[in-house]
């Protein structure tokens, strides 16, 4: 289960793109997911540097987060912008990533990330609530590396 193809299967792409969709309705926030195979540096700082390489940073209230995964190595990381980072503590994260390593601990990808999905859209609901007209400004399509 190393290959970044091999994470989730296409079904579980499609939920895992559907429950983007859903905790969006939620919040104005945006949440995406990057899978590549492993990663040499730290996954939160290799989570900055795809949140940019992905222009991220460029929501209106700069309220994107992604959640990084490093496949080989299972390793993940939830970085959010600074819209969100100015609101709230700096273990904000911390609920929404234990509940994923409980699903990744037991081999369930697809739950893993749509769980954090969910976790994640609770979170972002409180401090982003969603408005009308609200647009959707980062693709929900799972972002993926070599
Ligand atoms: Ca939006
Ligand atoms: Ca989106």
């Amino acid at each position: 289960m190393s290959k970044v193809e091999d994470f989730l299967t296409s079904s579980e792409e499609r939920e895992v793109v559907e429950a983007i969709r859903i905790a969006e309705k939620n919040t104005s926030g945006e949440i995406r997911v990057h899978i590549e195979k492993e990663t040499s540096i730290a996954p939160i700082e290799r989570a900055v540097e795809v949140f940019h390489q992905l222009k991220m940073d460029t929501t209106q209230e700069r309220n994107g987060v992604i959640i990084y995964i490093a496949a080989k190595s299972k390793q993940f990381a939830i970085y959010g912008d600074k819209g969100i980072n100015d609101k709230v503590a700096n273990d904000f994260w911390n609920s929404t990533k234990d509940i994923m390593l409980h699903h990744f601990k037991n081999g369930e990808n697809k739950l893993a990330l749509v769980k954090g999905i969910e976790s994640a859209g609770e979170q972002l609901k409180k401090h982003f609530p969603y408005q009308h007209g609200d647009i959707d400004e980062l693709s929900n399509e799972i972002s993926k590396g070599e």
